[in-house]
This record gives structure tokens, sequence and C-alpha cells, in this order.
């Protein structure tokens, strides 16, 4: 139900019983919409211009900013919006912030230190230490540098942590709302629009910021380029306990048996329990039940394990798209392809764009000027921080895609005896890994471990 205050009733009536075409003031810290929202801090009001037709059944509301989707990158934008002190409105469709999740919770601390994160312990699953990288023969490369890299969370419990955090700093969140369309005017975004009670709500802003994650299909709708579906590859994943499993080392299988054109992996959560999934050009749930029973190693691990649930979902092996801006409208996270490539990890990137995102939107709305030109300068600024990066992953995960079995075989025993772990020891980053790829290239030895895996090259497409 939606509460506003009227001056034809008492306080909080429901709206359409007493006002037609009135120009009333929203005076709740967040505006509820079809289902309850985050909480926010208590007594603390805003006032919002809210413009009701209820003949039409349409209601006019105007923000500052509004983020379309509250996953990590929306939830950031959001926040950096409104620790400026603007008002930004976060709308997302599901009834609960971080549900569903798609996501197996893999975080740097290096990324979490870039965003400025320290996520609570009832957040964190899990810490992990080291990857242990298996070749089709089951040969193996161990990448580790002697200390805790990442952290594993519960991306439902992560998600919801940084909603409250962007409803401290004031944003509000209104959750069980589907943006359904762009509001456009000359050519420039100026709001949504979005069903709400049954009645048309537009959302009118001066920036609105997409970060709807993998399936945007919006900032299409107004001529920005989306990602291609060849850069979308479907992932299962397993949550299993009973495994037998290290429980600080995360575990990833490439072949063309195990994961054509991407890999299998395990997550562990400590005590036995580990996510078990994998991502793959095409059918890629029954791919993992089929490695989850025969997989030589794989299945070795999983004999006394039993599944507590499976998640499905789509991973990123692509680059950004070309431009992620117009008038009145930036483009964040996954719906911009802010990832990386070779492991499909989105949220330390996604979160990176959303800040930049945020900083931008916010100066646009103290300068009251969200023209191309002013909002161009989010896109000059994640270019020159991320750009480079994900190129070197992506043209990483093409080479390592383009190797037949045999060829990745060649490359983790070569790398093995040519110690080309040391290089990754030395400059390794679990983010910025195209830092860590010049490294490796830079080194003569890795040049042998390539050519002599040059002959097993044979692209799949
Ligand atoms: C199986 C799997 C495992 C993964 N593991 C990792 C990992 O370990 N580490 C990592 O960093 N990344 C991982 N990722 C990727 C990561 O989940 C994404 O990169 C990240 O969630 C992107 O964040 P986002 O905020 O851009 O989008 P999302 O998290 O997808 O959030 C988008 C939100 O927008 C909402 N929305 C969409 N359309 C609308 C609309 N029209 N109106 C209102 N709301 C809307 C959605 O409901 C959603 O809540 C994994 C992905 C998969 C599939």
């Amino acid at each position: 139900m939606c509460h506003l205050h009227c001056n034809l009733a008492p306080a909080h009536v429901k709206v359409g019983s007493h006002c037609n075409d009135l120009l009333v003031f929203e005076r709740s810290l967040i505006y509820a919409g079809r289902h309850p929202v985050v909480t926010g801090q208590s007594g603390e009001t805003t006032d919002k211009k809210v413009a009701v037709h209820s003949s039409r059944r349409m209601k006019t509301l105007d923000h500052d900013a509004v983020v379309i989707g509250a996953g990590p990158a929306g939830l950031l934008t959001a926040w950096t919006i409104a620790a400026r002190r603007h008002d930004v409105a976060v709308l997302e469709e599901h009834p609960k912030v971080g549900e569903p999740d798609h996501c197996a919770g893999l975080l740097s601390l290096s990324g979490l230190k870039i965003l400025g994160l320290e996520p609570p312990q009832q957040v964190i699953q899990n810490t992990v230490r080291a990857a242990r990288i298996y070749a089709p023969s089951g040969r193996s490369l161990l990448v580790e540098r002697g200390r805790h890299e990442a952290v594993v969370v519960d991306r439902r419990k992560f998600d919801a942590w940084l909603a409250e955090r962007a409803v401290q700093a004031h944003a509000s969140i209104i959750t069980g709302v589907k943006v359904r369309a762009l509001k456009t005017h000359d050519g420039s975004v100026v709001g949504v629009e979005t069903l709400e009670d049954g009645a048309v709500v537009q959302r009118k802003a001066i920036v609105t910021i997409d970060a709807e994650g993998v399936q945007g299909r919006l900032s299409g709708s107004v001529g920005l380029p989306m990602i291609h579906r060849t850069s979308k590859y479907p992932a299962y994943q397993y949550e299993v306990q009973g495994a037998d499993v290290d429980d600080d080392l995360v575990e990833m299988y490439y072949g063309r048996q195990t994961a054509p054109g991407f890999f299998a992996w395990i997550i562990p959560l400590g005590d036995g329990r580990a996510r078990v999934g994998l991502a793959s050009d095409f059918k890629s749930k029954p791919r993992l039940e089929a490695v989850m029973r025969h997989h030589p190693i794989i299945s070795g691990k999983l004999v006394k394990a039993s599944v507590l649930r499976g998640i499905g979902g789509t991973v990123l092996v692509g680059l950004p798209v070309k431009k992620t801006f117009m008038s009145g409208l930036v483009v964040v996270g996954d719906a911009a392809g802010m990832v990386k490539a070779t492991t499909g990890g989105g949220v330390v990137f996604g979160g990176i764009s959303g800040k930049i995102a945020g900083k931008t939107a916010a100066l646009a709305v103290s300068e009251r000027d969200a023209s191309a030109r002013s909002l161009g300068r989010y896109e000059t600024s994640w270019r020159s921080l991320l750009l480079g990066q994900m190129r070197a992953m992506y043209l990483a995960q093409r080479a390592i895609s383009s190797f037949s079995d045999r060829g990745l075989d060649s490359l983790v025993k070569n790398a093995d005896e040519l110690s080309l772990t040391d290089t990754v020891k030395r400059e390794g980053d679990m983010d910025m890994q195209g830092t860590t790829i010049a490294g490796l290239l830079a080194n003569p030895r890795t040049m042998i471990a390539l050519l002599s895996a040059a002959r097993y090259i044979s692209p799949r497409f």
C-alpha cells in the first residue's frame, strides 16, 4: 500500500481515495511500492514531489537519480549518490534484495578494498588462500601467494548488507517494482515508467542508472549497444555438503570434455560444504551433473556429498559494451559487461563501475547537467581504469578456449616445469589480471610454454 501525506485528509491516506490531480509531498524515508522495502533509519524523512493523476491511474514522482536494479552495481551507485546528499531511488523487480541469487560469491580481498567494503562476519562464509588449476589430464598448478586472497560470501546477505548501507546513506530502495520502460524527451532519458499498485508511475530523474544485470535490455531500447548473446554463457551451480575438499582452496577444471569454452569450479564453504559449478557455451546443467558423477577427480571428491540446492545463471565472457552513456542515462555492472572474462566474476568490476557512475551522476545532479558531455565522464573514467585489464583478460580467455585438451595439458605441464607460477606469485592479482598476464607475457619462459602448446590450437568456432 502506498502512504502519502495529503492536506485533504488525515496524514497517511491511500493514494486515489483523496488525491485527485494534487501535488502532495511524500513524507516517508522510503516510498513503499507493492512490497515492503528495506528498512531505513527511523524518524528521518525526505520531501519528494509527487503528482497524482488518479483518474488515469497515473502518478509522477521526481528524483535526482533513479537506479534500475538492486544488485551490487546498482546499490554501490545508489550509495555513492546518496552519500553526496542527493535523492536516489533504487527500483528492484524482486520482492527481496539479493534473491534469487546467481553467484558463487568469491570476492578478492583486494577488490573489496578498492570498493571500500568490509563485509561483516555474517555475510562471509569462508576465506580462501589459493587456487588449483586442473588440466584435462588431471595435472594441476597451485596458484598461491602465502596469504589469504579472497572471501566467499553469501550473495543474498551481501546484497542485503549493501542495501542496508545505501539506506543508511538515505537512498530509497523500492522492491517488487519492475521498470517497464525508459522515458525519453528530445533524445534524453528523463526517467522510468513502472507499474505500482496497479497504477502506472513515472519516476522522473535528472540521471537514470541502468543496473539491470546480465539480462538487461532497457538501454538497448534507447539505442545504446547491448551485450551480444555470444558473450553470455549459461552456468549452473550446486551447493553440496559432505564434500572431500580443502577448506581454503578454490579448484578450477578446464577441458573440452568437462566444460567447453569455460571451466568447472569447486569453491569451499568450510566443513565439507562447497559450491560446485560449471559454465559452458551450452548445456551447463547436464554437463555439471555428468561431471559430478563421472569426472575422475571431481566425482571422487563428491562420493559422500549431498546436494543442498541448485541455482542457474548466466556468466559474461566478452568485452564491455562500446558505449555506456547518453544524455540522462549511464549503464553499469553486468548490464554494461563489466566483468572479468577469464572467470565471469563481475561484483568487483561492476562495483567499481557503479562507484564511478555514482560520482558522475552526483556531479551531474549538482550541476543540473545530465547532458551526454557531462555523463561521458563516467565512460572516460572506467575505460582508463578497467578497459586495458578487461581486454587482456578477454584475449586470455579466448586463447585458453582455443586450445584442445592436449594443448591445455601441454600448457599446464610446461607452466609447472618452467615455474611460471613464480610470476603469478610476484605479480598476481585476482581482479587486475591484465597486469599479471602482461607480466607472464614479458617472461621468455611463457613463450616457450605457449609455443609448445601452439600446435594444439584448434578453434571451436
Ligand atoms: C553461477 C554464477 C557464479 C558467479 N560467481 C561469481 C563470483 O564468484 N564472483 C563474482 O564477482 N561474480 C560472480 N558471478 C557474476 C556476478 O553474479 C555478477 O557479475 C554480478 O551479480 C553483477 O552485478 P549487477 O549488479 O550488475 O547485476 P545483478 O546482480 O544481476 O543485479 C541486477 C538486479 O536488477 C534487477 N532488475 C533487472 N531488471 C530489472 C527491471 N527492469 N526493473 C527492476 N529491477 C530489475 C534484478 O532483479 C537484479 O536484482 C557469477 C555469476 C553466475 C551466474
